[in-house]
């Protein structure tokens, strides 16, 4: 099945309102490759004044169809006493049209659970809100020859019921990969992206063919190309390369000439 590539990037704890002039570039870039869906997760507090600067409206009303921006996590909870979170709700009236969930710097840092990532899916869902759920072995778990177990089974436990194409992606991103340089060899890839669709497709049947699985773990203009074209590949999640245009719109670029 032929799925639409989208390259997503996590700016993290990082940014500015100044930052936000890189969007120029990324939304143009965006504009420019209809072919590949494009989107940028940046910190809450920058969700509005970015829906803003890539509309040239109202965050309320702002949908800029070649640049989407998301949260990089939300809370599962509509309201209540959590001092410090953010609901659907709330990211979702600041313009965002998606979120990340369980990216593993938050399942490292706040130690976030497959049964937690599973109800901020369901939470985007039922906000109407789209998902990239991330999924990703940390280095002793490849080197033990755990990393498929590892993967399929955080992806069992954490996929929302109603897993359906329209509103869910996957991003296996190996938490050795993220930040550091390296990256899985291209068939690696290629095999953990075929290992994830099949359990997929055991959870979810048909639906699985449509999903699209993203790569992510220090993507760059340089090995883009190579990475989005390995088998079952649908795009990357991409970190410390979409804080700038000029390192972000490459890996755009290869996702539209493999479109
Ligand atoms: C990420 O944070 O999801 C990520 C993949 O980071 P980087 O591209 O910097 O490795």
């Amino acid at each position: 099945m032929a799925r639409r590539k989208l390259i997503a990037g996590n700016w993290k704890m990082n940014g500015s309102l100044a930052a936000l002039a890189e969007l120029d570039g990324i939304a143009a870039a965006a504009r420019a490759a209809p072919g590949v869906d494009v989107a940028i997760a940046v910190p809450a507090t920058l969700i509005a004044p970015a829906v803003a600067r890539v509309s040239g409206i109202a965050p309320a009303a702002a949908r800029e169809p070649g640049l989407a921006i998301g949260a990089e996590d939300v809370h599962p909870a509509e309201k209540g006493a959590h001092t410090g979170c953010i609901s659907v709700g709330m990211v979702k009236e600041a313009g965002a049209v998606f979120s990340i969930v369980g990216h593993s710097e938050r399942r490292a840092d706040c130690h976030e659970t497959d049964q937690q990532v599973k109800a901020k899916a369901e939470a985007l869902r039922r906000g109407g809100l789209g998902a990239i759920l991330c999924v990703g072995e940390t280095l002793d778990e490849r080197d033990a020859g755990r990393a498929e177990a590892v993967v399929t089974g955080q992806l069992a436990a954490s996929l929302p019921e109603d897993a359906a194409a329209d509103w869910l992606s996957i991003a296996y991103e190996p938490v050795w990969a993220i930040g550091t340089g390296r990256t899985p060899t291209v068939a690696d890839v290629a095999a953990m992206h075929g290992a994830i669709r099949a359990r997929l497709r055991a959870l979810i049947g048909q639906e699985a063919d449509a999903v699209r699985i993203l790569y992510g773990g220090s993507v760059t203009g340089d090995n883009a190309a190579e990475l989005l074209g390995a088998g079952d590949v649908d795009g990357a999640l991409v970190g410390g390369a979409s804080l700038t245009a000029a390192k972000f719109v490459p890996i755009v670029e290869a996702g539209a000439a493999l479109a």
